[in-house]
């Protein structure tokens, strides 16, 4: 199963693990009191010793949670058409950085390079190169393995990257920590279930104003961990919730802010694009924070460090952090976007090019679990970051015809066979 969009309900699991990263963070409550959402969720998933993300990083069937580019080979492929229509709509620079945040296992831009090797005569005379941010030694290996067939370099001396190596396809592919070690440049960026693993501080307001949601020790019993609200307002309240929110429950994600702050940044400076897809809403949902495990829904508060914690990706905020120094499109719901890139006729051609009827079978039920709106294709969603003059021609501004001359950005609109 797919990690559940928030509300989907089901009981919530509690399960053991070995309890390091437990008695870690008890030891800390212990001695200085209780920490924000953010700093709990920081810890348990990137922790570099016990965290979920550098010990476990359970994607695919065998450990929490599946994702869409494990699901199905289309799914990358018709990322990989969308990279290279915005390229051609771009003019066809002749050199472009393809940049990953958190690639899981890797499957994503391994289909995502079938395709540039596919349309290696489109690419000819462009230099095309892949750029990986994670965090995880342990799926950095898995993707290295992916790639490259773990033919790789550690630590070159040559540039800020921590690896790098050759795809099978010839391309070279580097690892870095931080998406500010990416070399500038022409660059289509991709975020695929990255911005719901980063951490969220969760509020709440009250008869007194807004208070933060901790996490502490629960003083009744052993190193057991429980949500308090701050007494008083903390840094993160002040900051971080708009004078105008409705809401009752708020949840924000500064990391991500930052992200697409420079990723916003980058594209004005140097072209390129971003598409951002994951499960989220835009600024209307409350109480997102949840937990999974061996594919079920898991207790946050428990056995820290072995369970997958993740938060639905406030797209209105995305939007707001770009501040305006790139357009944003978005968000759309996932069935429309891969339908508008032609995924039923690609299902069709699969189809047809099957031999045996187990293969159609498992062509079909992939189709159904990523474009099911009861499945992935409603609260999954695209948003992308684009140039201004991608969508507005810069010397037509002003007229109302000035959008006709510009192609028009794949998978954001119907897809229109001529
Ligand atoms: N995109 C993949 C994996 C999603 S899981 C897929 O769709 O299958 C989240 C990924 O983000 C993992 O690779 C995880 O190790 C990475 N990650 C989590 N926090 C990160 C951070 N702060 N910086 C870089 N990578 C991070």
């Amino acid at each position: 199963a797919a990690r559940l969009c928030s509300g989907a309900g089901g009981e919530a699991e509690a399960a053991g693990g070995d309890g390091a990263m437990l008695r870690h963070l008890a030891r800390k409550l212990r001695a200085s009191g209780p920490v924000t959402v953010a700093e709990y969720m920081r810890e348990a998933l990137t922790n570099p010793g016990q965290g979920y993300y550098t010990r476990r990083g359970g994607v695919g069937e065998s450990g929490d949670f599946i994702t869409s580019p494990e699901i199905s080979q289309v799914f990358g492929e018709l990322i990989g058409i969308w990279y290279i229509s915005e390229w051609m709509a771009m003019g066809k620079p002749n050199t472009f950085q393809l940049v990953e945040l958190g690639p899981g296992r890797g499957t994503l831009t391994e289909d995502i390079l079938r395709v540039f090797k596919q349309l290696a005569s489109v690419l000819s005379k462009c230099d095309v190169s892949v750029h990986l941010v994670e965090v995880s030694p342990k799926l950095s290996e898995i993707q290295a393995v992916m790639l490259t067939g773990g033919k790789v370099q550690p630590n070159p001396k040559d540039d800020f990257a921590y690896m790098k190596g050759i795809s099978k396809t010839g391309i070279p592919i580097f690892w870095y920590r931080d998406i500010q070690d990416v070399p500038p440049g022409y660059s289509l960026y991709l975020a695929h279930e990255f911005f719901d693993a980063l951490p969220i501080h969760k509020f709440q307001r009250t008869e007194k104003g807004w208070r933060e949601v901790l996490v502490d020790i629960d003083p009744e019993v052993p190193d057991q961990l429980r949500f308090v609200l701050s007494p008083s307002k903390t840094p993160a309240t002040q900051n971080f919730i708009q004078p105008e929110e409705t809401r009752d429950h708020v949840e924000v994600c500064p990391e991500a802010g930052v992200i697409v702050q420079r990723l916003a940044s980058r594209i004005e400076k140097d072209g390129g694009a971003a598409l951002v897809a994951d499960y989220g809403h835009d600024g209307t949902k409350t109480d997102t924070f949840r937990g999974f495990r061996n594919h079920k829904l898991h207790d946050v508060l428990s056995a820290p460090g072995t369970a997958d914690l993740t938060a639905d990706v406030d797209f209105s905020y995305l939007r707001k952090m770009a501040q305006g120094k790139t357009a944003t499109l978005g968000p759309i719901k996932q069935r429309e976007f891969l339908k508008n890139m032609g995924i039923d006729l690609r299902l069709q051609v699969l189809l047809q090019n099957s031999g045996d009827a187990a293969t159609r079978e498992q062509l079909l039920h992939s189709y159904d679990m990523l474009m099911n709106p009861e499945k992935m294709g409603d609260c999954f969603n695209f948003f992308a970051l684009l140039p201004h003059h991608r969508l507005v021609h810069p010397d037509k501004k002003k007229t109302p015809e000035s959008k006709s001359h510009l192609p028009p950005v794949a998978g954001f609109s119907e897809l229109l066979l001529k």
